[in-house]
């Protein structure tokens, strides 16, 4: 047990230096959505600027150590001070720069149940923590716009949340959507598959083939890329659900690479998520 704990400590710390190390190398890259939204890449989840006369609307944070970037690109977008910050959802990838964001004034607007996640976690403080959430849905008139953010249930977690801006028609789908990869989807944290597809479901009805949509992770997207991933999650899901039914245990489904072979040969693998973790994970939430 000692020697399983000293394993993963070692893991864990050799772990946290190749993120240190590598934030030093990480550029924020500036994409133009419209003229007055952009999306910013860095490492984590991408981050979503709207701009104009009331001020900046800023949606996730990544990283702590990659704010004073952060700052620094919107600085050159607008000379106003950002107002709000809104989370797509609690994990770290997407809140970490929080705390920073909020010292510079800006309300921090999530789920209730992202509250809740980033209360329960001993590595944030409360500066980190939404003070502004909602169960449902709520409307952000800023810059001459109504910001639709509305939650879905049990999608990624527990508690996202997808943003719709009415007037620009952007989409920013937080990691309810991974463009052109497998999603993670975080069963832990009360994530599931059907809720998953459910929630593109959902946003779909909101769009045209003119929005833009910024996905959690991936690049700049579409509605069509969004159909396909839509496509390619119930694919699969009918697969492992004929697979249950047969009986096939968690082993069986995650070793068997030819369920998720079209895919996995368009590359869907190629990040976080791997074709076995993406078998393992339709299998558990799906036997559920
Ligand atoms: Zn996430």
């Amino acid at each position: 047990m000692k020697t399983l704990k000293t394993f993963f400590l070692l893991v864990f710390a050799t772990t946290t230096s190749i993120v240190c190390a590598q934030d030093k190398n990480v550029t924020i890259t500036t994409h133009k959505l419209t003229e007055s939204i952009y999306m910013l890449e860095g490492k984590g989840g991408n981050i979503g600027i709207f701009v104009g006369d009331d001020g900046v609307f800023m949606i996730d944070s990544q990283f702590a150590p990659l704010t004073p970037k952060i700052i620094e690109a919107i600085k050159k977008l607008s000379i106003k001070p950002i107002k709000y910050l809104a989370n797509t959802h609690h994990h770290g990838d997407h809140t970490g720069g929080n705390e920073n964001i909020s010292k510079q004034n800006a309300l921090i607007i999530a789920h209730d149940n992202v509250y809740k996640r980033i209360k329960d976690n001993p590595k944030q403080s409360d500066a980190s923590l939404p003070v502004i959430t909602f169960n449902d849905k709520l409307s952000l008139y800023i810059n001459g716009e109504q910001v639709l953010v509305f939650h879905v249930d049990n999608a990624h977690t527990d508690g996202d949340a997808l943003l719709y801006f009415t007037k620009s028609n952007v989409l920013h789908t937080g990691d309810t959507y991974f463009c052109k990869r497998y999603p993670y989807i975080d069963l832990n944290s009360g994530g599931s598959v059907n809720g998953y597809i459910q929630a593109i479901k959902s946003a779909l009805i909101l769009i045209d083939d003119n929005t833009k949509i910024i996905p959690g992770h991936g690049n700049l997207s579409n509605k069509e890329e969004y159909e396909t991933f839509l496509y390619m999650l119930e694919t699969l899901k009918r697969k492992v659900e004929t697979e249950i039914s047969e009986g096939k245990t968690e082993e069986e489904v995650a070793l068997n690479s030819s369920l998720t072979k079209t895919y996995d040969d368009l590359n869907y693998g190629c990040c976080f998520i791997s074709s076995e973790k993406m078998r393992r994970t339709l299998y558990k939430s799906l036997k559920k």
